[in-house]
């Protein structure tokens, strides 16, 4: 048996597929769920976005003055892990998986995200992470900006009443109307800041996941990046 690797299977090995989308839109577990499914590497650049939030939080930075944040985003020392079976995050080593998801960290994440600075270490950041390629990277602006040249880009979305319902099973909390009154108002924020908002990236294929488990999205996604490497 040949031991050679097929030009699809080398075009996989350097592939990046993108997804992008509003929280609760199904875009982490589909991310991780491909990348498994197909060997790749897993960025999800939102925790990214959370302990940068979490080591302003921890030092005492008042998050709603931009020039205080900016003046800090040099110093924070932030690590990803790419495993998708163990994806990790952690500030100068400590693993901070469980505090970026807790209420005070989402709150604060939206203003910290809108200044530029903290958006232009992140990016190099990530690029360097992407770097020769083979990886599913999840956020706001990985299309649009962050890897506009990815082999496969998609948006994820999905009816506002099932992105809350997702949420809140997975964060435990108990308030459906709120978790939806918090989810649309971190949308409208992401959306309308000024440097690298939320949008549809040019050349993204829209996948609304409302009515699909996510065993059925993962599956379609999976479908997609094959037809995208069979015919680049
Ligand atoms: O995906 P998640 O909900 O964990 O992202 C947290 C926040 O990080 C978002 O609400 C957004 O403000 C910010 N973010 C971003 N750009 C990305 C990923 C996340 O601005 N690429």
């Amino acid at each position: 048996m040949s031991t050679e690797s097929s030009p699809a299977q080398t075009r996989l090995s350097r592939a990046v597929i993108t997804l992008d989308g509003p929280s609760g839109s199904g875009k982490s577990s589909t991310a991780r769920g491909v990348a498994r499914a197909l060997g790749l590497r897993y960025l999800d650049t939102g925790a990214q976005f959370r302990a940068m939030t979490l080591w302003m939080l921890e030092n005492g930075i008042d998050i709603h003055d931009p020039s205080a944040v900016a003046a800090q985003t040099h110093l924070v020392p932030l690590e990803s892990g790419t495993d998708p079976a163990r994806p990790t995050i952690s500030l100068a080593g400590r693993r901070i998986a469980k505090e970026i998801r807790g209420q005070a960290v989402t709150q604060a994440v939206s203003p910290v995200s809108a200044v530029p600075e903290v958006r232009a270490r992140l990016l190099q950041l990530q690029r360097e992470i992407i770097g020769s390629g083979g990886i599913v990277v999840e956020g706001r602006d990985i299309g649009s900006v962050v890897w506009p040249q990815a082999e496969l880009k998609l948006y994820l979305t999905a009816d506002p009443s099932a992105r809350a319902q997702r949420r809140t099973r997975q964060s435990g909390a108990v308030d459906l109307a709120k978790t939806e009154a918090d989810l649309l108002r971190r949308d409208q924020h992401d959306s309308s800041r000024s440097s690298a908002p939320l949008v549809v990236p040019d050349g993204a294929v829209h996948l609304d996941t409302t009515d699909y488990t996510l065993e059925q999205v993962i599956n379609q996604v999976v479908a997609m990046v094959d037809e995208a490497l069979a015919n680049p």
